[in-house]
C-alpha cells in the first residue's frame, strides 16, 4: 500500500483566494515537516490547482530535498493572476515532475453530462501536452466530485491514472488513486501519522466498500 499527499497552495492565501479555499493553504513551515516525513516514510506528492506557489515556492524546496511530484493544473487558469504559466509549467516537467490534468475551470462533473467532461479533460490535456511537449496521462478530479459514471468516462478517454480525493492508503498499480490532503489546522504528528498508520483489515474493508459504492468497478481497476 502506498500513501498519497494532496497539497494546495503553501505560504499566506492571497486575498484571491475565497474563504472556503484558505484552510488547503498551508505554511511554509508545515510544508516543510510534509518534506521531512515524505522523505523518511515514503510518499507520492501532488500539487492540485495550479496555484504559483507551486513554482516559486514548491519546486525550489523538491529539487533541494531530492523529491519529485506531481501538479495538476486547470489548464484556463494558466498565466492568470496567481497560478502558473507556461514557462512555469515548462520548468517543473524538466525539473522531472509530473503534470496531470485537474480540467480546463475546475468544473464539479458531478453536475456536468458525459460530453461535458469528455470535452474538459480533452481541452486541459491538449493545452498541457502542448507545453512541455510530453504526453499527459494523469487527471486529478476537480473537488474531488465523482461517481461511477464519471470514472467511466475518464476509463473511456485512456486516462492512464486518476488521483481521487478518497482517503487512506492505496493498492500499488491502482488506477484510482486515494489521497490525503493536507490542510492547515493538521500538525507535524497528524502530518506524520497519515504516513505512518497501517490501517487495521475491518477499517481497510469498511473503506473500500464506501469508496466501491461511490465508484463501483473503477475501485478495483488496474492502471
Ligand atoms: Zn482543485
Amino acid at each position: 500500500m502506498s500513501v498519497c499527499l494532496m497539497l494546495h497552495g503553501i505560504g499566506p492565501a492571497p486575498e484571491r483566494v475565497e474563504l472556503d479555499e484558505r484552510p488547503y493553504w498551508i505554511s511554509e513551515a508545515a510544508f516543510a515537516c510534509v518534506l521531512a516525513e515524505t522523505k523518511a516514510h515514503g510518499a507520492c506528492l501532488t500539487f492540485d490547482d495550479g496555484n504559483d506557489t507551486d513554482a516559486r515556492i514548491v519546486l525550489p524546496k523538491l529539487v533541494e530535498a531530492g523529491l519529485t511530484a506531481a501538479f495538476f493544473i486547470p489548464s484556463d487558469r494558466i498565466g492568470t493572476p496567481g497560478y502558473v504559466t507556461e514557462h512555469d509549467i515548462l520548468e517543473l516537467h524538466q525539473a522531472g515532475m509530473e503534470i496531470g490534468s485537474h480540467g480546463c475551470a475546475h468544473l464539479n462533473w458531478l453536475h456536468a453530462g458525459d460530453a461535458e467532461i469528455a470535452n474538459d479533460v480533452t481541452r486541459s490535456i491538449e493545452r498541457l501536452a502542448g507545453i512541455i511537449k510530453a504526453p499527459v496521462r494523469s487527471v486529478a478530479i476537480p473537488y474531488g466530485h465523482c461517481d461511477r459514471r464519471v470514472l467511466a468516462v475518464l476509463r473511456r478517454l485512456g486516462i492512464g491514472r486518476v488521483y481521487s480525493s478518497f482517503r487512506g492508503p492505496s493498492i500499488e498499480g491502482a488506477w484510482l488513486v486515494r489521497r490525503d490532503c493536507i490542510t492547515a489546522d493538521m500538525g507535524t504528528r497528524e502530518i506524520s501519522a497519515l504516513m505512518i498508520r497501517k490501517p487495521d483489515a475491518a477499517e481497510a474493508a469498511l473503506t473500500f466498500l464506501r469508496i466501491w459504492r461511490r465508484a463501483g468497478n473503477a475501485a478495483i481497476w488496474a492502471a
